[in-house]
């Protein structure tokens, strides 16, 4: 089986061999996919010297272009990405105008190595609408041997006048054992790949802080005191929040688990009001961490309340599931 990867850049070495090349890629799917890294690969397509006259090439890998690409360091390729707020010590909350100007205006110019320049703007869903407005007008009037490719988590949230510009190329989740593979070439112990793919689902990207230690062991302890929630240890629970939530990233601590509540969600209702206070306190947990990154309220308190919801939930279903 061919993964959606493969399949989109197949797709645009085809376009670029025919010379029919779009000038403007819309890589869209869940985050964590690996999309910027697909945009980062169909730029260095376009950018290799053995495409220079017009080849279908994919990137040859030891080239003067390709070497540039790999360092960093190409100066005709341009990665857009929401900037660092250092006083916030977070990214910004979207990409701004100016951004976007200075993508069109680099796209504009010759390219230094060729006459081809390219750019990826990351997480398009992020632009403001004045940088839309800017982008709307640069894709109207696309420079000479210029790329633009796009990535988006979220395609309903650009607007339809952007999309029908560009050409969209989904990206989905990856295999077991492509996401595997690429867990282990980011560096993934083995000892924590195992948990790393079943938490991951297909989307490596979401799980990349588990390369740090101690992110991984309280993880994976975490999952270990959520596997059977209905029976869990509060006092455990409430302990390794308490020692936890500062470090470890809120959006893994509530998939973990709620990917071990699943076989419960899943299973067929054995009584609708049992069912409903189970889906109620899944969907609360769920949206915890932006309710955590929204209101300044304690995170543990407002997490272990949850938790401790769901575990009612999940034991009121276990005594319907066994009565039935
Ligand atoms: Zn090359």
């Amino acid at each position: 089986m061919t993964s959606s990867h493969e399949e989109v850049r197949t797709r645009f070495l085809a376009a670029m061999g025919r010379g029919r090349l779009h000038h403007a890629w819309l890589l869209h799917g869940p985050s964590g996919v690996g999309k910027a890294e697909l945009g980062r690969h169909l730029a260095g397509d376009f950018l290799c010297e053995r495409n220079r006259g017009g080849g279908g090439e994919a990137a040859c890998g030891a080239c003067h272009a390709c070497r540039l690409m790999a360092a960093g360091s190409h100066p005709d390729f341009l990665l857009v990405e929401r900037a660092w707020d250092e006083k916030n010590k977070r990214h910004k909350r979207d990409l701004g105008v100016d951004q976007v100007r200075a993508m069109l205006d680099f796209l504009s110019l010759s390219g230094a190595e060729s006459e081809r320049r390219a750019a990826l703007l990351s997480g398009a869903e992020l632009m403001n609408a004045q940088a839309a407005n800017a982008l709307l007008k640069g894709l109207e009037e696309p420079g000479e041997g210029s790329l633009l490719i796009l990535t988006c988590a979220d395609v309903t949230r650009l607007p339809a006048t952007i999309r029908s510009r560009c050409l969209l190329a989904p990206v989905r989740p990856l295999d077991d054992a492509a996401c595997e593979a690429r867990l282990a070439a980011a560096g993934m112990p083995a000892d924590v790949l195992p948990f790393a793919l079943r938490l991951a689902a297909g989307r490596p990207g979401r799980v990349m802080a588990l390369l740090e230690p101690d992110i991984a062991s309280a993880l994976m302890e975490w999952d270990e005191l959520t596997r059977d929630l209905g029976r869990g240890d509060v006092g455990r629970i409430q302990a390794w929040i308490a020692a936890h939530v500062r470090h470890a990233p809120h959006e893994l601590i509530a998939e973990t688990a709620l990917a071990n509540a699943r076989p419960a969600l899943e299973a067929p209702p054995p009584d609708a009001a049992a069912m409903d206070a189970l889906m109620d306190a899944a969907w609360r947990l769920a949206a915890w961490p932006e309710e955590a990154r929204r209101r300044t309220l304690n995170p543990a308190t407002s997490l272990l309340a949850h938790v401790l919801a769901l575990r009612v939930a999940l034991r009121a279903a276990g005594r319907e599931a066994a009565r039935a």
